[in-house]
């Protein structure tokens, strides 16, 4: 990933103000490409430089949600969204060559997007836990795919030995039927579209030219990572043809449950249960964090469903802006056993608790003595 800093503004670039809209957005990378093309502008080192920002700019400015992003937080508020990594001119083409449409534009460029096709991207899934989410990390995968055979350099004839024209299709590749009022070309099934035959077949790849493998990648994971987000290894995926790049390796990653905590943005919340003593008389308590316990104070009259905030003990932001709160819920927990000793206590207890109602309480029992005095009909089912 090029240094954000030292990425021009993407309006500036394109020569547009902030509030353009869509086509102006075309019409001024349109111009842009067509005055920076490499094809046209051959010997100078500068062009291509901006062939490749005006594309950079349109893929963004283009895009509502990426202009959104970008509008925000600039080039940063790009991080982790997938936008092509262009090397070249085809790439681009390839990827919004559509707005060129026909003629000039379609003439100039048209013929480029044939050639050596890229090979498919590969898709992985990564899972994490909490911990490795929150400190970012690195982890090895393993990737199937398929390369060139050494043995023949990917054209599947034996070594020393060369394809020959396809008798079937005549070199065409394609076999063209008349079937009823339409003719249908198909792909020659003898030389499967290549247009040449191979007679004495490699025999470490069976004629094919590639063979599969197996890579170990190493993946780097960012701290603040978040579940569903998408990292990508750019050419690291399957293979295309002959001269062309390979796809891309896009990995997503999924973070999987953990037993404490549950994210929410940046901030993790908990629950912590406390005893009714500790609710009512106050108390120090250890609460786990992700760096350790921590000690909180739990003021005195706490209710369930009260939440603390420990700042700054959530998850690191992925853009490195600062970190998220811990969020911890009190739950009471009414005790289920006593101890003699405990119920003698709480006998006790409830017998002078009627001398001081909490307001709450208080509340509730005049809210109960209305509803019931406005009932029109007593209800002799209820009294017993
Ligand atoms: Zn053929
Ligand atoms: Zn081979």
């Amino acid at each position: 990933m090029p240094m954000a800093a030292t990425k021009r503004d993407y309006y500036e670039v394109l020569g547009i103000g902030r509030d353009a809209s869509l086509d102006e957005i075309k019409k001024a990378y349109r111009q842009l490409a067509l005055k920076y093309h490499p094809d046209r502008n051959p010997g100078d080192d500068a062009a291509p430089k901006r062939f490749k920002e005006a594309a950079e700019a349109y893929e963004v400015l283009s895009d509502p949600d990426k202009r959104q992003r970008y509008d925000r937080y600039g080039h940063a508020g790009l991080n982790g969204a997938a936008v092509h990594d262009f090397r070249s001119a085809e790439d681009i083409m390839s990827a919004f060559g559509d707005i060129f449409g026909s003629g000039l534009f379609g003439d100039l460029f048209g013929n480029r997007r044939r050639g050596p096709r890229p090979g498919p991207d590969l898709l992985l899934k990564l899972e994490l836990d909490l911990l490795e989410a929150a400190r970012g990390t690195t982890r090895t995968i393993e990737v199937n795919r398929q390369d060139f055979c050494n043995e023949c350099q990917g054209a599947g004839a034996r070594k020393g030995t060369v394809a020959t024209t396809c008798n079937y299709c005549g070199g065409r590749g394609q076999i063209v039927q008349t079937r009823g009022f339409f003719q249908v070309a198909t792909t020659c099934p003898a030389c499967g579209g290549e247009g040449a035959r191979i007679t004495d077949p490699c025999p470490k790849c069976r004629g094919a030219g590639r063979v599969p493998t197996t890579v170990h990648l190493q993946v780097d994971i960012p701290p603040g990572v978040e579940s569903g987000m998408w990292l990508q290894q750019r050419n690291q995926g399957e293979l295309g043809d002959l001269g062309a790049p390979r796809g891309n390796l896009r990995v997503q990653v999924l973070v999987k449950k953990h037993p404490l905590f549950e994210r929410r943005r940046n901030d993790l919340y908990c629950q912590v249960p406390i005893s009714f003593a500790q609710a009512a008389l106050g108390a120090e308590i250890d609460v786990p964090t992700l760096d350790g316990p921590d000690r909180i104070e739990i003021p005195r009259g706490s209710q369930s469903g009260d939440v603390l905030r420990i700042r700054g003990r959530g998850m690191p932001d992925i853009n490195g802006r600062g970190r998220g709160d811990q969020l911890v819920e009190i739950v009471v927990e009414t005790p289920r056993h006593l101890t003699p000793r405990q119920e003698e206590l709480l006998r006790e207890f409830a017998e002078i608790e009627h001398e001081q109602v909490s307001p709450r309480r208080k509340s509730f029992l005049e809210k109960i003595r209305d509803y019931f005095t406005e009932e029109a009909e007593p209800d002799d089912s209820i009294t017993s």
